[in-house]
């Protein structure tokens, strides 16, 4: 894969942040589950919060492949940054495509500067996968909209400051996700974040629970600025997030096998490395075959969609393996160092309890699985069939 002398640039700089200043605070803060908040200062100076908004608002304009690039390479170093960035993208290209142009001045200059970051609040207690379940509910009154309803998992929950809100402006529509919108919020009475909730991995970043009562939004927030159409934006918004995932993904498996990789040659057993054992090559082969081909579908993926194309399909075909990949190659990395890839010593345990969050988040690898069979068939049958459109 040939990458231009920008994303050369791109990489090069986020390797060098990642070696120099992720690297030694990283293991620390997500045992503490601290906020980063040091490198989160750095992140917006090196403009990673502006990197997909367009450049009329501040931002850098790079596109998804570019974008996934950054995210493969943070990630390698700490998981939990990447996570930061994920919503606040994804909400600043909501806005960029379905936003009314007064919506795209308003928010998009202050999020590409990183100076405000984006939540963006789907899940609820009772409502995850099956999104058109939401129950939060947006009532018009004069110029507002009074929203209540309770968010659960909200990302950037705490230390963000603008909120994508997925509501129900009609809590009566047949089929019931065309009565779907969303509202952009800022911090204001009436939202409440209730607690961060206690993960896993994914650490150090606040995942939130978020309860709205009688809040207020002026209805000039609502996204694009026609009721009904938030389940569209919410899908289009998710094909960015899916990349990101699908890149993290690879991230997180390439420190793994890297890590892996070291170790093995390191590490003596019966008189010799355990890289010399076929056992360990095996899995070093296997593990080695996954992650390219994850980094090819994620690359794959970002293309197209900087042609473009909807990449629901290509989207999801990369989330979907390079978690599976993820996890696995994780778990491999952790055999591989015996004993000591289970302590705190080392970062291994960690990728391996931060593999996880990738098979769940941005739609459940269950749902990417049948997103991914609708589109195929819908696809064959209208004689667009995988192969013959040019893999
Ligand atoms: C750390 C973390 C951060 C998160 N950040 C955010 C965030 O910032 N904003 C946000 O809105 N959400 C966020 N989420 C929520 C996340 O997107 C949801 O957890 C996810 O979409 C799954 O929803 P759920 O947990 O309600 O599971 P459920 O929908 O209850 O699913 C439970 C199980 O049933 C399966 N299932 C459901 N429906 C089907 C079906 N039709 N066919 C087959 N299997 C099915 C699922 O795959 C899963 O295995 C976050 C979650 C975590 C853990």
């Amino acid at each position: 894969m040939q990458l231009s002398e920008d994303q050369l640039t791109l990489v090069a700089t986020v390797r060098d942040f990642v070696k120099r200043e992720v690297m030694p605070a990283a293991t620390e803060l997500e045992l503490a589950d601290e906020y980063p908040h040091a490198l989160v200062a750095q992140m917006r100076e090196l403009g990673f919060f502006g990197a997909t908004i367009p450049e009329e608002y501040g931002g850098s304009g790079v596109g998804a492949e570019t974008y996934a690039l950054l995210i493969e390479e943070l990630s390698k170093g700490w998981m939990s940054l990447t996570g930061v960035l994920n919503t606040h993208l994804l909400v600043a290209h909501m806005i960029d495509t379905f936003g009314t142009p007064d919506q795209k001045e308003r928010f998009l200059p202050a999020m590409a500067q990183g100076e405000r970051r984006a939540a963006l609040c789907i899940t609820e207690p009772d409502a995850g996968t099956d999104v058109a379940a939401v129950k939060t509910s947006a009532v018009r009154d004069g110029d507002d909209y009074a929203v209540n309803g309770r968010k659960m998992f909200i990302t950037n929950g705490r230390y963000g400051s603008i909120y994508a809100i997925v509501c129900k402006t009609d809590l009566h529509a047949d089929p019931p996700h065309r009565g779907i919108s969303i509202l952009l919020g800022e911090k204001g009475p009436g939202l409440d974040v209730v607690r961060d909730i206690p993960k896993l991995g994914y650490r150090g970043v606040e995942t939130t629970e978020i309860a709205f009562e009688d809040y207020r939004t002026p209805a000039t927030n609502l996204l694009g600025g026609t009721e009904g159409e938030g389940f569209r934006h919410v899908m289009g918004g998710l094909e960015l997030g899916r990349i990101n995932v699908a890149a993290r993904s690879v991230g997180v498996a390439r420190a793994a096998l890297e890590a892996a990789m070291q170790y093995a040659q390191q590490r003596q057993t019966f008189g010799k490395p355990i890289a010399e054992h076929q056992a360990i090559q095996q899995k070093l082969a296997d593990m080695a075959t996954q992650v390219k081909a994850a980094h090819l579908l994620v690359m794959d993926a970002a293309r197209k969609k900087d042609l473009g194309q909807r990449v629901d399909l290509e989207a999801g075909m990369a989330k979907l393996f390079a978690s599976e990949t993820c996890l696995n190659v994780a778990i491999e990395a952790m055999r591989i160092h015996g004993g000591v890839g289970y302590t705190q010593d080392l970062p291994i345990e960690r990728y391996f309890r931060d593999a996880p969050l990738m098979i769940i988040g941005e739609g459940t690898n269950e749902i990417q699985r049948q997103v991914i069979a609708r589109n195929l068939l819908r696809n064959y049958s209208s004689g667009d069939f995988l192969f013959e459109a040019g893999l």
